[in-house]
């Protein structure tokens, strides 16, 4: 029987009432995820963004999700105290239909990934610089196969590197590496 490991779930719980759209995530959120970290900011490149609508005191956190290579086949629309929202608003994912969740100058999808670097931080940024405590970080356990805690880690160390040097550059090296095993 395979291996039961226990794995740590990162949760943000956002309380879109609570949330005045002043965009300290977005911006705290591309500045940490810049290149060297805080040398620059620009809320395109954040991982979560706030779809408002200031004149009825609307906003809605979303963050970053998986990437999709092909968009949906249908929409939604969704109406909130009247006011219609653009059509997959609130969608997380980055996807050809849009440019939300993608890095400006390449187009390479965007994605939440809570903020992990070493040391780990006690909570993600987004999380810390939200003074209306709209977003809430909290964790919780749970029982799972070894090889799922193995892929997450695997994913999450690619992802770290792909962020440290650029996808560019990192898939130069995995290709160079690829060929020199097969010499
Ligand atoms: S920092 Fe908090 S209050 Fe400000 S826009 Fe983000 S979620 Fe909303
Ligand atoms: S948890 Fe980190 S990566 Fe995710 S949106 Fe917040 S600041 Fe960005």
């Amino acid at each position: 029987m395979a291996e039961k490991k226990t794995k740590i779930v990162k949760i943000i719980k956002v309380d879109a009432d609570k949330c005045n759209g002043c965009r300290a995530c977005e911006v705290i959120c591309s500045a940490f995820h810049a290149t060297p970290r805080y040398s620059s900011n620009n809320p395109e490149r954040s991982r979560i963004r706030v779809i408002h609508d200031p004149l009825k005191n609307i906003y809605v956190p979303v963050y970053a999700g998986e990437y999709t290579p092909a968009e949906c086949a249908g929409r939604n629309k969704y109406t909130i105290d009247g006011k219609e929202y653009d059509e997959c608003a609130f969608c997380r994912a980055s996807c050809p239909s849009r440019d939300l969740f993608k890095e400006p100058d390449s187009g390479l999808p965007l994605k939440c990934d809570m903020c992990e670097t070493e040391p780990p931080l006690d909570e993600p940024k987004c999380v810390e610089v939200c003074l209306a405590d709209a977003l809430i970080y909290e964790e919780r356990e749970e029982e799972v196969e070894e090889e799922e805690v193995q892929l997450d880690e695997l994913e999450l160390g690619v992802e770290a590197l792909a962020d440290k040097y650029g996808l560019d550059k990192l898939m130069d090296t995995v290709t160079r590496m690829a060929v020199s095993e097969k010499e």
